[in-house]
C-alpha cells in the first residue's frame, strides 16, 4: 500500500470494534488543508484489499459522509447526519463488504459558524411565522455557496488503497455528491438510497432538501409540526467580547436535543392518566419526573419532547478553534 497520493497522506490505521461488528479504521490528512478523513472499512473488505482477492469490478458499497458536529456529538435532532451515518454503517456491516469514508467537512463544507447562522437564520424566521427562508436560501442571504465540499482526498484514497477500479455502490440521496464523484472518475456503478422517517424537527430540513434534488421519499406521509416554546433570536452580525475580546460570538439559536438513553423528562403528570399507568413503573429511582420509556410507547403516547438547548458559538481567534457552549433553557 502506498503512503501518499497527491495531497493525501496515510497516517494510520487500527482495528476497531463497533455495535456493527468489526471495522479497520485508516485515517488519511491532506497535506494543504490539514484536514482528515477516516476510512472505516469493513473488516472483509479490508482482508480482502490486502490478500489481492478482489477482482476488478467486484461490487463494494461505499457512503462519503460529511461530519456533522450538532446531531453525531450533541444529539440533536434537527436533520438526519447521525441516522445516515449509523445507517450506512449498518448497511455495510449487513452486506459484508464496503468503506464509509467520513470527512470533517461541517455544514456542507462551509464550516460550524456558518452552518450556525444559517441555522439561526432560518429558525428565526420559522419562529416569525414566515417559513420562507429554507437553508438553501440562508446559505444564499449569507454570502454562501450552496456547498463547498470537495471529494479529490477520496480519489487519491482508493488509489492508495489500491482499489480504483472496483464497481462501488454509493449510499446516497444526493445527486450532487454523485455527480461530483463521477468528475472525479470514481467508479459509481450505482446509488442506493439511504433515508430515514422524519422527526417533527427535521422535516422543513428535509423538505428542503428534497426541492434542492434529494432524492427523498418519506416525505409526504409525515407532516407533523411542533410548537417551539422560545422567542426567536434576531440574527446578528458578530462581534468580540467585551471583557475576552479574543472571542468572537458569531452565531446562537435553539437546538432540540435527543432524549438520552430514552429518559423522558415529564414534570406534573396526571395520576389519573392512561400514560401515567402505563410509564410509572418505569421511574427513575431517584427522580420521579424521569421516565424510561420505549421507542413503542413514545410513538404510541407522541412523547417527542426535546430537551431544547440555547446554542452560544464562539471564534476564538488566538487558537482558530470554534466554541460551543449549550444552555439548558
Ligand atoms: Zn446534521
Amino acid at each position: 500500500m502506498k503512503k501518499i497520493f497527491g495531497t493525501t497522506l496515510l497516517l494510520g490505521q487500527r482495528d476497531i470494534e463497533t455495535i456493527y461488528g468489526k471495522f479497520v479504521s485508516v485515517v488519511f490528512q491532506d497535506t494543504i488543508l490539514k484536514t482528515y478523513v477516516i476510512a472505516l472499512i469493513y473488516c472483509d473488505t479490508w482482508n480482502n484489499m490486502n490478500d489481492r482477492n478482489f477482482n476488478n469490478n467486484d461490487e463494494v458499497y461505499i457512503r462519503i459522509h460529511s461530519s456533522c458536529v450538532t446531531s453525531e456529538m450533541l444529539c440533536s435532532q434537527d436533520c438526519d447526519c447521525v441516522q445516515q451515518l449509523f445507517g450506512a454503517i449498518k448497511k455495510i456491516s449487513d452486506a459484508k463488504s464496503g468503506i464509509l469514508f467520513y470527512l470533517i467537512q461541517e455544514g456542507r463544507g462551509c464550516g460550524y459558524i456558518s452552518k450556525a447562522r444559517a441555522c439561526q437564520l432560518v429558525q428565526y424566521d420559522e419562529l416569525k411565522g414566515n417559513k420562507n427562508i429554507n437553508t438553501f436560501e440562508a446559505y444564499s442571504l449569507l454570502g454562501l455557496k450552496p456547498d463547498y465540499r470537495s471529494y479529490h482526498n477520496i480519489k487519491e484514497i482508493l488509489h492508495i488503497l489500491g482499489i480504483e477500479s472496483l464497481n462501488f455502490i454509493l449510499l446516497t440521496n444526493n445527486p450532487d455528491k454523485l455527480l461530483g464523484l463521477k468528475e472525479l472518475n470514481i467508479n459509481i456503478y450505482k446509488t442506493e438510497n439511504i433515508e430515514y422517517e422524519p422527526n417533527p424537527f427535521n422535516l422543513s430540513y428535509l423538505i428542503s432538501k428534497g426541492k434542492f434534488g434529494h432524492d427523498l421519499h418519506l416525505l409526504k406521509n409525515s407532516n407533523v409540526g411542533y410548537t417551539f416554546p422560545y422567542q426567536p433570536i434576531l440574527p446578528f452580525e458578530p462581534f468580540n467580547l467585551e471583557k475576552y475580546s479574543r472571542f468572537i460570538y458569531v452565531a446562537s439559536y435553539y437546538l432540540p436535543i435527543k432524549n438520552m438513553y430514552n429518559w423522558f423528562y415529564i414534570p406534573n403528570l396526571n395520576k389519573d392518566s392512561e400514560l401515567y399507568t402505563v410509564i410509572n413503573k418505569f421511574s427513575h429511582p431517584l427522580n420521579k419526573n424521569l421516565f424510561n420509556i420505549n421507542d413503542e410507547t413514545a410513538k404510541k403516547f407522541n412523547i417527542n419532547d426535546p430537551l431544547w438547548f440555547r446554542v452560544y458559538l464562539y471564534y476564538d481567534i488566538t487558537t482558530n478553534l470554534d466554541y460551543i457552549v449549550l444552555e439548558y433553557k
